[in-house]
C-alpha cells in the first residue's frame, strides 16, 4: 500500500510528485500512456503566462501568478530551457484598446509586475515585423517561454531520484474506497493507497464522477499549430498575442525555448480528447489570424504541424483540493487548461502541502538535489566536444544531423530514471528527430539503440507506445504467411 497514488503523469502530476518528496511517504504515479507528458503537457504553446488573462479572484489567476514567479528558479534547478522573453498583446481598434485596458487592470489586481500599455511607435521599435496598423499593446516583460515536455520529464526525473515510483501503461478504470483505503484498478493490477490525487487531464472528469456526488464535465478543446525550423530566425523576439476571445487567449506567434517560431493555436471543442489530428480548417484559421500580427507571414520553413487538447472544465476554473462530495483522502487538480503549465509549480506546492498535512507525513530529512542533465553536445564549445569524445567515444557519433544529437546523449536518455522507451521518448529528452527532417534520417538508428539498451526486438519498438509499432514483421514471417495463404 502506498501513502499517495497520483493518477496522471502530466506536468501537474509530476510537479506534485516532486513536491511531495519534501515529505516522508511512499508515492507512486500511475499513467495511462507509456511515458510522462503524453497529454496536454507535450503539445501546448510553452508560455509561462505573466497572469493578466484570468479573472481576479479565480484559482487560475492565483496559481498562474504564483507559479510564474517560481519558474525561473525551477527551470534553473532542473536545467530546463526557459527564456524570460516577455510578451505583447497587440490591438488595432478602439474596442481592442478597451480589452487591453481591461487586461492591464486584471493583471494589476492579480499581482502581475511591470505591466505597461504601450503605443504604436514603441511596439514597432520593439518588434519591427509587427503589422504597422497596430494601435497599442499590453507589454508584459515577466512572460517567458519554457520547453513544456522537458519540464515535465525533468520534474519526473527528479521525483524518481527521490524514490517516487512511476507505473506506465496503466489506465485507471475504477476507483473506490473500502476499509479506510483507496483501491485503484488498472489492467496492470490493483493498487491501494491512503490518499489518491486525480491529475488525469482529459480523463479527470470520469474519475471524479466515479467517487463524487458532485459531477463535473471536461470539454476537450483542440488547438492546432505550425512549427517553423529554428534555422530561420523567428520574426519576433517576444511572444505576440492578439486580444483574447471567449474561447481562449487567441492565436500567438512566439519563439519557443529552442528558438523555433510557433504559430497557433486554434480553439475548437471536439468530442474525442484523443483526436490530435490537424485539419486544413484549423491550420487555415491559424494562418489567417497570424497575418494580422505578421502581414508577411511565411510558412515555407514549416517543419511540422501538431495539435494539443485542452481540458476545459464546465466550471471555467481549475478544481484543486479535496474532491467535494467524495469520501476522505481523495484530492484532485483537474480542469487544468491554460495557464496550467505556468500554474503547475504553485498547484504542486499548495496541494502537496495539503495532502501531506492530511496524512500527517513527517518532513523528509533530505531531498536529493537533481542529478544534472548532460550538457547538449550541440551547445558545447569545440574544446568541450573534444573532451566529451575523449571521455566517451559515443559522443563522436552524430545520430540526429538536424539537431546535432549524439549517440551518448540518446543512450543517457534511455538509461536515466524514467528513461525513454520509444522514438518519441528519445525525441522529447534529446531533440533527436525534432529538426528539419523530423526523424526521417535518425529514427532507424534511434530504434537500434533502443533495442540495444532495452534488450528488445526491433519488432517491439514503438513511435509512442501502444500499437504504434514501427515494423510489422520480418521478411521471413511475411513470406511464410504469404505461402500459407497460397
Ligand atoms: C493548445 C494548448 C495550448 C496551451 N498553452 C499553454 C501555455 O502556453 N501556457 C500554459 O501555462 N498552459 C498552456 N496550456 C495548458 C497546459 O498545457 C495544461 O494546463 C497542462 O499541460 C495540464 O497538465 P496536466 O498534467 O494537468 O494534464 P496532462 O498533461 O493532460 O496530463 C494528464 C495525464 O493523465 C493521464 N491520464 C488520463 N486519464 C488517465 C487514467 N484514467 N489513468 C491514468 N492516467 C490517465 C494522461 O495520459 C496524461 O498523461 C495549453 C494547453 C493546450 C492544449
Amino acid at each position: 500500500m502506498y501513502d499517495i497514488l497520483i493518477i496522471g503523469a502530466g506536468v501537474t502530476g509530476c510537479a506534485l510528485a516532486r513536491h511531495l518528496c519534501h515529505y516522508q511517504g511512499s508515492i507512486a504515479v500511475i499513467e495511462r500512456a507509456e511515458d510522462v507528458a503524453d497529454g496536454a503537457s507535450k503539445a501546448n504553446s510553452g508560455i509561462v503566462h505573466a497572469g493578466f488573462d484570468a479573472k481576479p479572484g479565480t484559482k487560475k489567476a492565483y496559481y498562474n501568478v504564483k507559479g510564474a514567479k517560481m519558474y525561473a528558479k525551477l527551470a534553473r534547478d532542473l536545467n530546463v530551457p526557459y527564456d524570460p522573453i516577455g510578451a505583447l498583446v497587440i490591438g488595432f481598434s478602439d474596442e481592442d484598446r478597451q480589452t487591453i485596458q481591461k487586461l492591464y487592470d486584471q493583471g494589476v489586481k492579480n499581482g502581475v509586475e511591470e505591466l505597461r500599455i504601450i503605443e504604436k511607435e514603441e511596439i514597432l521599435a520593439l518588434e519591427p515585423n509587427t503589422n504597422p496598423d497596430v494601435a497599442c499593446a499590453l507589454y508584459a516583460p515577466t512572460s517567458a517561454v519554457v520547453s513544456p515536455y522537458e519540464m515535465t520529464i525533468a520534474l519526473a526525473y527528479h521525483a524518481a531520484q527521490n524514490g517516487v515510483e512511476f507505473i506506465f501503461n496503466a489506465p485507471v478504470t475504477k476507483i473506490f474506497r473500502e476499509s479506510d483505503q483507496w483501491h485503484v484498478i488498472t489492467p496492470k493490477g490493483e493498487f491501494t493507497a491512503r490518499a489518491i490525487v486525480n491529475c488525469a487531464g482529459l480523463g479527470a472528469d470520469e474519475l471524479h464522477n466515479m467517487i463524487s456526488d458532485q459531477q463535473v464535465r471536461i470539454i476537450p478543446r483542440r488547438g492546432e499549430y505550425y512549427l517553423l525550423d529554428h534555422t530561420v530566425k523567428c520574426p519576433f523576439s517576444r511572444t505576440m498575442f492578439q486580444v483574447p476571445s471567449k474561447m481562449g487567449k487567441g492565436v500567438l506567434i512566439s519563439p519557443t525555448a529552442h528558438g523555433n517560431a510557433l504559430l497557433g493555436p486554434s480553439a475548437e471543442d471536439i468530442d474525442d480528447g484523443f483526436d490530435t489530428a490537424t485539419t486544413r480548417q484549423g491550420l487555415d484559421f491559424v494562418l489567417e489570424k497570424c497575418r494580422l500580427t505578421w502581414p508577411k507571414v511565411n510558412i515555407r520553413p514549416v517543419i511540422t504541424t501538431f495539435s494539443g487538447v485542452r481540458a476545459h472544465p464546465d466550471t471555467d476554473d481549475f478544481l484543486i483540493g479535496q474532491v467535494p462530495g467524495a469520501p476522505d483522502g481523495a484530492f484532485e487538480a483537474i480542469g487544468i487548461e491554460s495557464p496550467g503549465l505556468s500554474a503547475s509549480p504553485a498547484i504542486a506546492e499548495e496541494l502537496g502541502d495539503q495532502i501531506a498535512h492530511y496524512l500527517k507525513l513527517p518532513d523528509a530529512r533530505l531531498v536529493k538535489p537533481p542529478v544534472p542533465l548532460l550538457k547538449p553536445f550541440a551547445a558545447m564549445t569545440e574544446e568541450e566536444r573534444a573532451a566529451a569524445c575523449k571521455e566517451n567515444p559515443d559522443y563522436g557519433r552524430i545520430v540526429c544531423r538536424c539537431e546535432v544529437i549524439t549517440e551518448a546523449e540518446i543512450r543517457d536518455a534511455i538509461r536515466r530514471p524514467v528513461g525513454a522507451k520509444s522514438i518519441d521518448g528519445v525525441k522529447r529528452r534529446t531533440r533527436a528527430g525534432m529538426g528539419r527532417c523530423q526523424g526521417g534520417f535518425c529514427s532507424p538508428r534511434v530504434a537500434e539503440i533502443l533495442c540495444e539498451e532495452l534488450h528488445v526486438s526491433p519488432l517491439d519498438i514503438t513511435k509512442s507506445g501502444g500499437e504504434s509499432y514501427l515494423l510489422v514483421g520480418t521478411l521471413n514471417d511475411i513470406a511464410k504467411e504469404a505461402r500459407g495463404h497460397a
